[in-house]
């Protein structure tokens, strides 16, 4: 455990919108999940919970394969409500959030864990076929993004593999749906069955071939 308290500390330090108590969790199921197949997480932003994840892999000599375009969501671009001045290159004037994501796995020693796929999860998902321990869906918060993430990504999970998804509020005080509304859609498809949540982290569990 002393390896996660020290993640720990600098997951705190690290940019991203994740708790710890979530983080925590990350890192279980991508050490269970990590003995059945790689795990791979759509939405690095600056490494926070590949943090997790990553170190999750770590125990059982696994990889995590990191999806991210580094340029920000829609709700951070400048103007925006997530607009984050720290992470706008005004050379080329445009968010990047590489070289941020590179310095958390360099300083949390995790460089040989994770594999950055430097791009949208559509491009990255026209040639996949390795099938994952677990996949995190946290990428596009659209209807349109999380369904397609859901598609794409969902038919690469391994029976007992988990599918995971950030942001799931069925209040609709408390977020917005798209992430909730897809997680039920994944439900209804009879091909996962439900664990309990922790805050918003939304966690199946692909069903075994009959
Ligand atoms: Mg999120």
């Amino acid at each position: 455990m002393k390896m996660l308290t020290q993640i720990e500390r600098l997951a705190e330090r690290t940019k991203g919108f994740l708790e710890a108590e979530e983080g925590r969790r990350l890192y279980r199921l991508a050490r269970e999940a990590s003995r059945l197949g790689p795990c791979l997480e759509i939405g690095s932003y600056c490494g926070k919970s590949t943090l997790y994840m990553a170190s999750g892999c770590k125990e059982n000599d696994g990889i995590l394969f990191s999806i991210d375009h580094h340029r920000g969501s829609e709700e951070q671009q400048p103007g925006e409500p997530y607009f984050d001045p720290d992470l706008f290159n005004p050379q080329t004037k445009e968010v990047d959030t590489f070289g941020h994501f590179r310095k958390t796995l360099r300083m949390g020693h995790l460089e040989e864990y994770v594999v950055p796929v430097v791009c949208t999860s559509f491009l990255a998902a026209r040639a996949w076929s390795t099938p994952l321990g677990m996949v995190f869906i946290d990428g596009g918060h659209s209807l349109d993004m999380v369904r397609q993430d859901f598609q794409i990504w969902s038919q690469h999970v391994l029976p007992r593999g988990y599918l995971v998804f950030h942001d799931i509020y069925p209040d609709p005080a408390d977020g917005g749906q798209a992430p909730y509304l897809v997680y039920q859609e994944a439900l209804a498809s009879g091909f996962f069955k439900i664990h309990p949540m922790t805050l918003s982290l939304g966690v199946l569990e692909r069903n075994q071939c009959r």
